[in-house]
């Protein structure tokens, strides 16, 4: 540069110009309960580029704080807390929020059967106080909620219409009725307060940030494909799922956040590409690069036999539809679990 002021003030002065950076009071915030977890954190990646401050809670009890190491704390306030306790104001020391989403939650299967009353209070007690937090701000609700509401569905495509299938009292009622209750107290927040709701309901979300031991099928098959071991397949392995890359699924939450006009509405956020657990196998073994090679295993207790998300809904008040295919969204998972392993 010449070394003038006025030419060393330009770029300052484009950049608050964009509305970037100026600070916290002209920025957005937000609060994400199960910020340091897999979805949560990609969540707070999107918020954070779209300049908000977020104020991420999360207990750790599946989450990792490694999964927000980039990120500075002028951007990010890190707090460790467990939702199923309601937060004094000197922990959140904040004064505005415009937005609570609520993600707190073991999510795979292994962790919310060790995790059975933490996965169900934090689900209650913890959308309570989540729903709390968020009327005290008059922000914008979104809840994490799952196709798992629908339990061992009836109907396919499942829509937001559909009540589900569930076993009440089952290996997986825990984080099935815990969600289910999740969406009633919500709802109820709604109706009797006005609370601004949105409630999204997620779809095997996979990507990088899972954690290789969770348990659940993506990160099982991508690791055991590199380790060079047999992909265990849980049943005959005909029951489908619909896999939903994590990008895609962050897109629609942000979506569900930032437009208007949409309170009380529920939503499948999924891809609905459907398949079989064994045509998966061959999906991850065809991106390894290695041939399939499946060892069976007992199906798990309640193991649905099939879901696929109906999503013309969040197609048609979103704008929103999935971008990444199955093989794109799969690489992308193997290079972070490669990394992860050291390989
Ligand atoms: N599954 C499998 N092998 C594994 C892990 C899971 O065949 O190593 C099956 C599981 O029985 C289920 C499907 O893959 O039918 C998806 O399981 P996951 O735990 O990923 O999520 P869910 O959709 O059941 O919550």
């Amino acid at each position: 540069g010449s070394g003038t002021g006025a030419s060393d003030a330009k770029p300052m002065t484009s950049w608050s110009t964009l509305g970037k950076r100026k600070g916290r009071e002209s920025m957005k915030t937000a609060i994400i309960t199960g910020a340091a977890g897999f979805m949560g954190s990609h969540l707070v990646d999107k918020l954070v580029e779209n300049d908000y401050f977020v104020v991420a809670i999360d207990n750790l009890a599946t989450g990792t704080w490694d999964n927000l190491k980039h990120h500075r704390d002028e951007h990010v306030k890190r707090l460790t807390w467990d939702i199923t306790e309601y937060p004094p104001d000197d922990v959140l020391s904040i004064d505005q929020a415009d937005v609570v989403v609520h993600l707190a939650s073991a999510a795979s299967p292994i962790h919310y059967r060790r995790l059975a009353l933490e996965t169900l209070r934090v689900n209650s007690i913890g959308t309570e106080n989540a729903l709390k937090l968020a009327r005290k701000f008059q922000a914008r609700f979104i809840l994490g909620s799952t196709s798992e509401v629908y339990g061992d569905p009836q109907v396919s495509p499942q829509s937001e219409t559909y009540w589900g299938h569930v076993n009440p009292n089952g290996e997986r009622a825990c984080y099935d009725e815990g969600k289910r209750y999740g969406e009633a107290i919500a709802m109820e927040y709604h109706r009797q307060f006005g609370l601004d709701l949105r409630i999204l309901r997620f779809f095997n979300c996979y990507g990088p940030r899972m954690q290789s031991e969770d348990g659940r099928v993506v990160p099982n098959f991508v690791r055991q494909a590199l380790e060079g071991k047999p992909l265990t397949v849980y049943g005959d392995g005909q029951q489908t799922r619909s896999f939903c890359y994590v990008s895609d699924e962050v897109e629609g939450i942000y979506q569900a956040i930032i437009r208007d006009g949409l309170s009380g509405e529920v939503f499948n956020i999924g891809n609905p590409e459907e398949r079989t657990i064994l045509n998966f196998a061959q999906a991850v073994a065809k991106v390894a690069g290695v041939p399939l090679y499946t060892e069976f295993r007992p199906l798990p207790a309640d193991d649905p036999t099939n879901r696929c998300p109906n999503i013309d809904k969040a197609k048609k008040y979103l704008g929103w539809s999935p971008k990444v295919s199955l093989e794109e969204g799969l690489e992308k998972t193997f290079a972070y679990f490669k990394e992860q392993l050291g390989q």
